[in-house]
């Protein structure tokens, strides 16, 4: 495998599904503008529990036919393997071929006893490859500053590498705004002899109580100084995305400087906040 800095970049947009014909409408608008930067590939999330399944489909089929690369997420809580199987049969049909493996969160409403036959992302990236061999590229999730549920770092990579061994060819991490979160998350992984790439997740700062509440969810932590920055902007929204576009180039400054191996962007279905970056960034675009 070559070392990192010899990879050419994977630099990658994620997008979620509308609810509506007419969000479906106005996202392409932004597919068009995000995909004039020629990103490796786009990848559309889903709904633990198979609520967003058809959105996921149609978004994905949508680019498909745009001839657009596309990476499903496919989250595994609550799923039988019959119904994992169907998704992925009808993705290798379209011609997908990379995937995120995830497990997801269980829907709130869904007993335990509604799991279904997936505990852990490792039992779907086991799964796909046990039935779907190397039809697939797999990303699966990493957490520079660990999982909200495991508990105890070491554990967490401990059940990071099950990913890995399972058959994970890359990984994109939950967002963080500490670039030491992610280089101690890196040297803690070589040392574990984990050598797949590790992409950081990019969110850029747009909406202060949006990026809090989803912060508070998912264990990412804003680091006080910006939290208290952000939280003065108040209702002055164009001093807070210029300080937040300032405070995400410099961490992407940094990443790459460090080695990262690309970068991953969640866009929120908006293409303006991430063509500046990618701009200021000068990431290649294709052109
Ligand atoms: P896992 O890797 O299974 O880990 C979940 C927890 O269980 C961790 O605490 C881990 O330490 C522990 N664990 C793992 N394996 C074992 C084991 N074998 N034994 C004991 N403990 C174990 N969610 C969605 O619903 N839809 C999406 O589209 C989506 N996209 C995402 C994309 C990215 C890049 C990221 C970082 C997250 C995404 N999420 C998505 C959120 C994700 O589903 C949640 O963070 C979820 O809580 C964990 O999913 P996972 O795949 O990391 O789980």
């Amino acid at each position: 495998m070559p070392s990192e800095s010899t990879q050419i970049p994977i630099h990658s947009v994620e997008l979620f599904p509308p609810k509506t014909p007419e969000g479906m409408e106005k996202l392409k608008l932004e597919i068009a503008s995000l995909n004039s930067l020629a990103p490796t590939f786009f990848s559309v999330t889903y709904g633990a529990g198979g609520s967003t399944r058809e959105g996921t489909f149609d978004t994905v089929n949508w680019l498909r036919g745009q001839g657009i690369d596309t990476a499903p997420h496919l989250a595994c809580i609550g799923s039988t393997r019959e119904q994992v199987r169907e998704i992925l049969t009808q993705y290798r049909e379209q011609g997908i071929d990379r995937l995120v493996a995830l497990r997801g969160d269980m829907p709130s409403g869904m007993g335990a006893g509604n799991s279904g036959d997936f505990r852990y992302a490792n039992e779907l990236v086991s799964f796909v490859r046990a039935e779907f061999g190397d039809s697939f590229m797999i990303e699966v999730a990493a957490y520079p500053e660990y999982h909200p549920q495991s508990g105890n770092p070491a554990r967490d990579l401990e059940n990071f590498k099950r990913k890995v061994e399972a058959g994970a060819d890359g990984a994109i991490t939950q967002y963080f705004y500490n670039a030491d979160a992610y280089f101690g998350f890196l040297e803690s992984c070589r040392k574990e002899g984990i050598g797949i790439p590790i992409v950081p997740g990019i969110m850029p700062i747009t909406n202060y109580t949006q990026l809090a509440r989803f912060s508070d969810t998912c264990g990412a932590e804003i680091p006080r100084w910006i939290r208290r920055r952000l939280e003065g902007y108040g209702d002055d929204v164009e001093s807070l995305r210029a300080f937040g576009h300032e405070i995400v180039l410099n961490l992407c400054r940094q990443l790459i400087a460090g080695g990262a191996p690309g970068l991953h962007f969640y866009t929120m279905n908006q293409s303006g906040p991430v063509r500046r970056l990618w701009t200021e960034l000068g990431l290649p675009t294709g052109v």
